[in-house]
C-alpha cells in the first residue's frame, strides 16, 4: 500500500481511529479451514473483549458470515449479537457466553436462545427464575483439567449431574467443554495432553449420564494450530483469527508441527493524524519529566493521543510510530492524550501528518508484538486495552 492512500483517509476530525481490514480477517479464517481440514471440526470465533479490542460493531458482520460459532463473555454481548441478527436477517448463529452469567440474564439469554457456560454449582440458582419464566437454557459444562479458573474438577463432578438432575426441566445440556492452562508458553504439549486425558475421562462420565454425545470442545488458538489432538468438534479461536499468534513459542511449534508457518494477518491497524508540527531547536526538552532532550534543532509532531486511548505509557522513550513509511521515535513520555514523535526530515511546521501507531505504512510496519516488547506485555493486552472510544472503520484490503 503506498503511503500516499493513507493521507486521503486524514479526514476533518483530528482524532485516532482504528481500521479493521475485513480481507485479513477472511484469510485468517481461510487458514484455520485449511489447517482444520475439510470435513474438520467447526470453526468458533470468540469476540470477547470487544472482540479483542477491534470493536465487536465492526467485526461482527465479518465473523459472523465466516464462522460457526461465536464466543462472548458478557451476556449483553451476546444479546447484542442476536439483536444485529435480528435487525439485518442474518441466520442465528450458535453464540454461547463463556463468562459469568446473573439469574436474571440467564432468563434473557435462555429467550434469546443463547447457550450458556456452566461453572460451578450456583448454575442451580438460575432454575427458579427460568421455571417462572416458562423457558429452558441449554448450557455447555465447563470441566476445570488443570487450569483452576472456572469448572469442575473431576472430584465435582458428581455435583455437577446433581444440579443437571434437579434442574433438568430448566437447564439442557449440550456440550462440553475445557480450556487449556499452558500451550502459549510451551514448545511442548505435555500439559496440555494431560488436561486432554481429564478431559476426556470426564466426557465419558458426562456422556454416560446425559445418555448421547455432546458437543466437545476444548482449544483456542495455540492449541488448534499446535495440538491436532485437542481440535474436537469445534474450536474457540480468539487472537488468531485476529491475525496475532499467540506467542514466539506457538510459532516455533506451528513450524515444528506443521512443517511451513500459516501466514495470519493481522487485521488492526491504528492511525493518527498531527494535531501540530513544529520545530524545536536543540536543547530543548520535550515531555512531562523532561526525559527527553533535543540534541539538535528537532521537527516534532504531537499527536492527539496517549495512554487513555490505550497507548501504553511504557512505550515512552521506546516506540516508533510511522509517517510517510518513516520510523519516527516517541520523544519523552507518553501522556494521557498526547505522544510527540520525531519527524525530522519526515514533515514540515504547520503540515498535517498521518502517523501509524499500528500496522503497515509503506515497507514498515509496527506490529501488536513490537508495541508488546516495548511496553512488557502480551499483544492480547495491546489489543484488548484499546480505548472503546476510538472510532473502528471497517476496510477491506487484504
Ligand atoms: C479467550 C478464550 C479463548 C480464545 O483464546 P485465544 O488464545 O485468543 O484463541 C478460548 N476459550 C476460552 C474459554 C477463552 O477464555
Amino acid at each position: 500500500m503506498a503511503s500516499g492512500g493513507l493521507e486521503d483517509r486524514v479526514d476533518s476530525a483530528i482524532a485516532s481511529y482504528l481500521e479493521v481490514d475485513a480481507a485479513a480477517v477472511a484469510h485468517n479464517v481461510a487458514v484455520f479451514r485449511e489447517v482444520l481440514g475439510p470435513g474438520g471440526p467447526a470453526l468458533g470465533c470468540v469476540l470477547k473483549a470487544d472482540a479483542y479490542g477491534h470493536g465487536l460493531a465492526a467485526c461482527l458482520p465479518v465473523f459472523h458470515e465466516l464462522t460457526d460459532r461465536i464466543y462472548v463473555i458478557r451476556p449483553e454481548d451476546a444479546l447484542a449479537v442476536r439483536a444485529w441478527e435480528a435487525e439485518t436477517g442474518a441466520r442465528r448463529r450458535p453464540l454461547l457466553v463463556i463468562g459469568a452469567v446473573g439469574a436474571g440474564e440467564a432468563v434473557l439469554l435462555a429467550r434469546a436462545g443463547v447457550d450458556v457456560v456452566m461453572g460451578d454449582r450456583s448454575v442451580a440458582g438460575w432454575s427458579e427464575p427460568l421455571r417462572s419464566a416458562g423457558t429452558r437454557l441449554s448450557v455447555h459444562l465447563h470441566i476445570d483439567s488443570g487450569l483452576g479458573r472456572e469448572g469442575f474438577t473431576l472430584d465435582e463432578l458428581d455435583a455437577a449431574a446433581e444440579v443437571l438432575s434437579s434442574c433438568g426441566d430448566t437447564l439442557e445440556l449440550r456440550g462440553v467443554l475445557t480450556h487449556f492452562a499452558d500451550t502459549e508458553d510451551v514448545t511442548e504439549q505435555a500439559y496440555a495432553q494431560q488436561q486432554l486425558e481429564v478431559f476426556e475421562s470426564a466426557v465419558e462420565r458426562v456422556e454416560a449420564w446425559a445418555g448421547r454425545r455432546l458437543e466437545r470442545h476444548a482449544a483456542a488458538s495455540a492449541a488448534a494450530l499446535v495440538l491436532p489432538g485437542s481440535r474436537l468438534d469445534v474450536v474457540r479461536v480468539g487472537i488468531s483469527l485476529y491475525g496475532l499468534w499467540p506467542s514466539r513459542e506457538s510459532r516455533i511449534s506451528a513450524l515444528l508441527v506443521r512443517k511451513e508457518l500459516p501466514e495470519l494477518r493481522p487485521v488492526l491497524s491504528w492511525r493518527c493524524p498531527s494535531q501540530l508540527v513544529k520545530a524545536l531547536p536543540e536543547g530543548a526538552f520535550v515531555g512531562y519529566g523532561r526525559t527527553h532532550r533535543c540534541t539538535r534543532a528537532t521537527m516534532v509532531a504531537v499527536l492527539p493521543v496517549g495512554y487513555f486511548d490505550g497507548y501504553p505509557r511504557l512505550l515512552s522513550n521506546r516506540a516508533h510510530v510511522l509517517v510517510l513509511g518513516r520510523r519516527c521515535p516517541v520523544l519523552g513520555r507518553v501522556m494521557m492524550n498526547h505522544v510527540v514523535v520525531d519527524v525530522t526530515g519526515v514533515a514540515r511546521p504547520g503540515e498535517r501528518v498521518l502517523a501509524t501507531l499500528l500496522g503497515r505504512d509503506g515497507e514498515e510496519s509496527v506490529t501488536a508484538d513490537d508495541l508488546a516488547d516495548w511496553a512488557q506485555t502480551i499483544n492480547y493486552e495491546i489489543v484488548a486495552r484499546l480505548g472503546a472510544h476510538l472510532p473502528r472503520r471497517t476496510i477491506s484490503e487484504g
